[in-house]
């Protein structure tokens, strides 16, 4: 580990960025180099060097270089006839916001990405560059947000947020926080498992400890994520009072695998992390090749009742197309009914009759 390996600034100028340079640390297949070559422009890449690390140089399959490292599968003809750029219909009529449900808004601050991932629901902004929203741009939202009083919870995205400059996020964070009717602020960021050094820069922890309430939706997918370095960030984070819930997105060779998705949600709980969403892969254009059946997701979901804590299963959920909001998902556990009485199969698989009644 070289000097500059817990600052998050070396990370982010470290970047691997090109083909020669990937070369330099991993022996690519064909479909990687080529797929490094044709998804430039449409969908870059970026891997910052501890992102890199985790990576099993011997394995082709492994789960962080599928994540990471583009494959020309994503630009091949049967996949991008497949999906949409925005299947949920982010964009609206103000750009980086986007008003679904009447009490939470989501915003996206900006384009920049520690690492692009090549699930990302987001993948179009990828050919943008790097831009985050202006303070004009800011104004716009929050105006929007200050004249919608159903609006309690801010639900600030990107690309990656907390990359952001501090003046430029205490800026947006003060105004929200003028404004009565905003109860919580959430970030979704990446940065706990792509670049965790960003949460060793107390200013940040002071700036996000001063606009509490405040919580973290990160994003860990395997349990190879979960690494020292992740801990402390996370640690620090809760220290200031800032929890830290998981939404994990359920990908084809990366995490498809009930033992997997079950240590990943145990080292999750031995952090302090509590698995919120397991989300369905969305139909995303140059991405959907990550897709698996929907049954997939309920073995999964199966397979952990009895096996961990219910605070370490998630809800699992698929977003519907056209805007239409997240819908919770569960395997089916009543096995019958007639009238008040219910056949129900318990953790163990075992059938159980019970009549329940209003008293
Ligand atoms: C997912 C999402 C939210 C937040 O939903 P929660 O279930 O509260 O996490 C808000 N707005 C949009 C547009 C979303 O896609």
């Amino acid at each position: 580990m070289g000097k500059g390996w817990r600052d998050y600034g070396w990370q982010i100028r470290n970047r691997i960025k090109t083909l020669s340079e990937l070369k330099r640390f991993l022996k690519l297949t064909p479909e990687e180099e080529e797929g490094i070559r044709l998804t430039k422009g449409l969908y870059p890449m970026a891997i910052t060097p501890y992102y890199l690390s985790l990576i099993d140089p011997d394995d082709p399959q492994d789960p962080i270089r599928l994540q990471a490292v583009p494959r020309k599968v994503e630009v091949d003809e049967k996949i991008q006839s497949h999906g949409e750029p925005d299947a949920l219909k982010e964009e609206g009529s103000i750009y980086g916001l986007t008003h679904r449900y009447p009490d939470r808004v989501l915003i996206r601050l900006t384009t920049f990405c520690a690492v692009y991932c090549r699930h990302c629901m987001r993948k179009r902004i990828f050919a943008n560059g790097e831009k985050t929203l202006t303070y004009k741009q800011i104004d716009e939202i929050v105006d929007y947000i200050r004249k919608h009083e159903e609006v309690r919870d801010i639900l600030i995205s990107g690309g990656e947020p907390l990359s952001v400059g501090l003046e430029k996020l205490e800026y947006l964070l003060k105004k929200l926080r003028e404004i009565k009717h905003v109860e919580i602020i959430r970030f979704g960021t990446r940065l706990p498992v792509l670049a965790p050094q960003r949460f060793f820069d107390d200013k940040l922890l002071d700036l996000l400890e001063r606009y509490s309430p405040i919580w973290i939706n990160t994003h860990f997918n395997h349990p190879k994520e979960v690494t020292e370095l992740a801990e402390e960030a996370v640690d620090r984070l809760l220290k200031r009072g800032i929890p830290v819930n998981n939404q994990t997105v359920l990908l084809k060779g990366v995490n498809d695998d009930p033992q997997t998705m079950l240590e990943l949600f145990r080292k999750l709980l031995k952090i302090k992390v509590k698995p919120q969403y397991l989300f369905h892969c969305d139909p995303i254009k140059g991405a959907i090749h990550f897709r698996t059946s929907l049954d997939k997701g309920f073995e999964i979901m199966r397979f952990l009742r009895g096996k961990i804590s219910g605070m370490g299963i998630p809800t699992y959920a698929v977003d519907l197309p056209g805007g239409k909001g997240k819908v919770p998902l569960l395997p089916n556990y009543v096995k019958e009914r007639r009238g008040n009485t219910f056949t129900f199969e318990a953790f163990d698989g075992t059938e159980v009759e019970y009549t329940i009644e209003e008293f």
